[in-house]
């Protein structure tokens, strides 16, 4: 790849925290030292800056994207539309992206794009012209594409931005039959899949119900096995915060506490996800929630009320050595990037805290968007073929078996058994199937090597042992 400019002027360290990480992890592999520092590298980052009108006038918008790893093409990850984004933090999303995608077994390198704006500061007309400009300076690098690199939302964009960026591909490059594969994360209507909003969240909840329920592992930390009736307190109510707490709730867990920017609410009977999120979205602010007990003017002092699970949900550096001796959790499930310093980690785990790490933890989204790139590439919907052929399958053998044992099942028996599945339902099959396996697989690798000592370095471990598998089968190392 051409155009790798490299600007390090920021005095961020979050990079440096990721490989740090993957340095302790790389202690317990056997790789090629050489071959660990094409893994760990930034292959290509793209920093440009470009014009759009405002106003009267114009203004000039910092712009990167970033493609951690080419082993496998093409490199994925979302777009940050924050006005904190920097390089340093690309670079460190783009490295997490290559080896959330080894951890949950999905074919892409590793990428990730930042747009440095308030998108609260713009109008929809200045976004569209931002998000634009953004696809075109990708595409006329060769940033961009089906089989080069696909974006995805992240921190401040939607399936809205989204649109517009596969619009502007296709726009550029007409005739190309699988244009709608260069972006994921898309609005139904326009090519996306069932269930991709939700599957980052989705996956969280996964994630955490997975992890309550080996009680070996609960007895450890003095937790009974089950996500029913387990405290939660989740960060951060947009996409992935959102739809965590939804589905934890749904799983039997009690969302006890959320805090968002502006403060945070708490109630150890539990707070209703669903009419939060109403409140919040009728009056602009979390506080002032019928249903609270309590609440903070200061968001980050909602993370340290009591419960048993705690979710970052909304972006990194959050658990930090200013408040790790205040959290009350014994589970940190890390919906957002980044979320908790490797010095609060080290801490965290020494009170006997169980952290289940990020690369593993919202892999739900780039899962989810894997199957949306399949079904771009396949052009059909998962189930078009199938479904009607299943039902008729499911109803002669329900027919059959009636008539046998002559005992009749009930209309809703017969209606659920005799179903052929929905795009929605295969979904968030895979999905379940994916979090479920790799949260084992990282398990295993911890306790195959107790020296490992945590699930954040034995996932680093695996994804590590995959990558390089990669590139000794690209016959790029022995
Ligand atoms: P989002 O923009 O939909 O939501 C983020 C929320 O966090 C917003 O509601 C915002 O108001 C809130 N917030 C900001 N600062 C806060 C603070 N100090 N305290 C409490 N809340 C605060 O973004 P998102 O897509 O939900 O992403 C959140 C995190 O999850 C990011 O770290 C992102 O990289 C990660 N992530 C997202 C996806 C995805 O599919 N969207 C996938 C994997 C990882």
């Amino acid at each position: 790849m051409s155009n790798s400019i490299i600007i390090a002027d920021q005095d961020t360290h979050f990079f440096s925290d990721v490989c740090q990480n993957f340095d302790h992890a790389a202690q317990f592999t056997k790789h090629d030292a050489g071959l660990l520092d094409q893994i760990k590298s930034c292959n290509s980052v793209y920093r440009f800056r470009f014009p759009i009108r405002k106003g009267n006038g114009f203004e000039v918008i910092d712009a990167w994207r970033v493609e951690h790893s080419q082993h496998q093409s093409p490199t994925k990850g979302g777009i940050r539309y924050s006005e904190m984004v920097n390089e340093d933090e690309v670079m460190a999303l783009a490295a997490l992206m290559t080896y959330k995608c080894a951890i949950v077994n999905v074919p892409f390198g590793g990428a990730k794009g930042g747009i440095k704006i308030n998108p609260k500061n713009y109008t929809v007309t200045e976004l569209e012209n931002i998000t634009r400009r953004y696809t075109v300076e990708l595409a006329k690098k060769n940033f961009i594409g089906p089989s080069i690199d696909v974006p995805a939302p992240d921190y401040g964009s939607g399936e809205r931005e989204m649109s517009w960026i596969a619009d502007t591909y296709a726009t550029m490059n007409p005739g190309q039959l699988d244009a709608m594969g260069c972006v994921t994360g898309k609005p139904i209507a326009l090519h996306g899949i069932a269930g991709r909003r939700e599957a980052t969240g989705r996956g969280v909840a996964i994630a955490a119900r997975e992890c309550v329920s080996v009680g070996e592992d609960m007895q450890k930390i003095g937790l009974t096995p089950g996500l029913s009736g387990k405290k939660v307190i989740v960060q951060g109510l947009g996409n992935v915060g959102y739809h965590s707490a939804k589905f934890l709730s749904e799983f039997g867990a009690l969302i006890v506490g959320i805090c968002e920017y502006e403060g945070a609410i708490y109630n150890a009977d539990g707070l209703d996800v669903e009419t939060v999120f109403l409140h919040r979205k009728t009056t602009g602010s979390i506080l002032g929630y019928p249903g609270a007990k309590k609440e903070f003017k200061n968001p980050m002092e909602g993370l340290e009320q009591p419960c048993d699970i705690l979710v970052p949900a909304a972006l990194e550096n959050q658990i930090t050595l200013a408040n790790i001796g205040r959290i009350q959790a014994k589970i940190i499930v890390e919906g957002a990037n980044g979320p908790t310093s490797p010095e609060a980690e080290a801490i965290f785990y020494k009170n006997g805290g169980i952290i289940i790490p990020d690369m593993y933890a919202n892999a739900g989204g780039v899962t989810v968007s894997y199957f949306e790139w399949l079904k771009n590439l396949s052009h059909v919907a998962f189930g078009r073929m199938n479904r009607r052929f299943e039902e008729n399958s499911n109803l002669n053998l329900v027919n059959m078996v009636e008539g046998i044992t002559g005992v009749a099942l009930s209309p809703v028996q017969r209606a659920s058994i005799i179903k052929g599945a929905s795009e929605l339902e295969l979904v968030n099959s895979g999905l379940e199937d994916t979090m479920i396996r790799s949260y084992h697989e990282i398990r295993e690798t911890l306790l195959n090597n107790p020296k490992i000592g945590n699930q954040r370095t034995a996932a680093f471990v695996g994804a590590i042992n995959k990558i390089a598998v990669s590139y000794q089968n690209l016959g790029v190392w022995p």
